[in-house]
C-alpha cells in the first residue's frame, strides 16, 4: 500500500556501529517499499561539512540512501543542528532532495508541516543564541574556510560543552514551547505537524483557535529505530528491529 516514511535523531557516528546496522537494514528492506523517504533532521551526530563525505563511514551511508532513491523511493533530507552544515554535494552524491526547514507537504491529501523542531524549543534562550549565530552566512562561510581537521576539534568541543550543559537544563527548558507550537500551526493554516528533535516520540492534539491540530514527534534510535508511517488513512509509529 502506498505510503511515506518519517524518521530523525539516528545520530549516526562510527562509534555507534548498532544504530549504523539498524539504519543500513531499514535502507534495504523497509525504505525502498516507501513512495517517500523524509529524514528529518540529526541523521548524523554531526556533519563538519561537505568535504568530510568521502570517509568509508559516510561513504556508506550515503550509499544506502543512494540505493533507497535509485529503487524509486524519493529521499529528502532536513537540516538538525547537529547536522546543519550538510549541503548540495551530500544531496547530490545520495539522490537526495535538501529541505529547508519547515517544509509545508500535501500528504495524501493532507497538509503537513515538518519541521526539525529546534527552533519552537524556545525557552531555551542559550541554544537559540547559538543556533541563530551558526545559521549566519557569515559565521557558515568563516567556518567552512577553515581546514576540515580543525572543525572537528571545534565541534568536539562544542559536543562537551552543549553535553556538560544538558545537565543543568531542566527537561522543560529542552522541549518545545507550546506558545512557539501554537503560533507555528497558526502561521501555517493548522496542518498536521511532523517534527523530531525532543527525542519524545508521541502523538499530540493540541486546541489552537478552536481548531484541533495534530503534532507527531518522532522517536530517537538507539537499541531499536523508529519511524512514523503515514498513508492515506492516517499516520502511527513503528519500531524498527
Ligand atoms: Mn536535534
Amino acid at each position: 500500500m502506498s505510503h511515506t516514511l518519517f524518521i530523525s535523531d539516528l545520530h549516526l557516528s562510527e562509534e555507534q556501529t548498532h544504530i549504523t546496522q539498524l539504519f543500513l537494514s531499514f535502507s534495504r528492506n523497509t525504505a525502498p517499499q516507501a513512495d517517500a523517504l523524509y529524514i528529518l533532521g540529526d541523521l548524523f551526530e554531526y556533519w563538519a561539512g561537505d568535504d568530510d563525505r568521502s570517509t568509508p563511514f559516510h561513504q556508506q551511508i550515503i550509499g544506502a540512501i543512494r540505493t533507497v532513491s535509485q529503487q524509486g523511493t524519493a529521499v529528502f533530507i532536513m537540516h538538525g543542528n547537529r547536522d546543519f552544515l550538510m549541503d548540495r554535494q551530500l544531496a547530490q552524491d545520495s539522490l537526495a532532495t535538501l529541505l529547508p526547514d519547515p517544509t509545508l507537504i500535501d500528504l495524501y491529501g493532507t497538509p503537513t508541516l515538518l519541521t526539525h523542531g529546534d527552533a519552537m524549543c524556545t525557552d531555551d534562550v542559550q541554544y537559540q543564541a547559538f543556533r541563530k549565530q551558526v545559521r549566519d552566512t557569515a559565521w557558515r562561510n568563516n567556518f567552512l574556510a577553515q581546514p576540515l581537521i580543525q572543525r572537528k576539534a571545534q565541534i568536539e568541543q562544542l559536543r562537551k560543552m552543549s553535553e556538560e550543559q544538558k545537565q543543568t537544563k531542566s527537561n522543560d527548558i529542552m522541549d518545545v514551547n507550546l506558545t512557539a507550537v501554537a503560533d507555528l500551526f497558526r502561521s501555517q493554516h493548522y496542518p498536521r505537524m511532523i517534527h523530531g528533535h525532543t527525542h519524545r516520540q508521541k502523538h499530540h492534539r493540541h486546541e489552537v483557535d478552536g481548531k484541533t491540530c495534530e503534532r507527531w514527534v518522532l522517536g530517537d534510535w538507539h537499541e531499536t529505530g523508529n519511524m512514523l508511517r503515514c498513508d492515506a488513512a492516517g499516520c502511527g509509529f513503528q519500531t524498527i528491529m
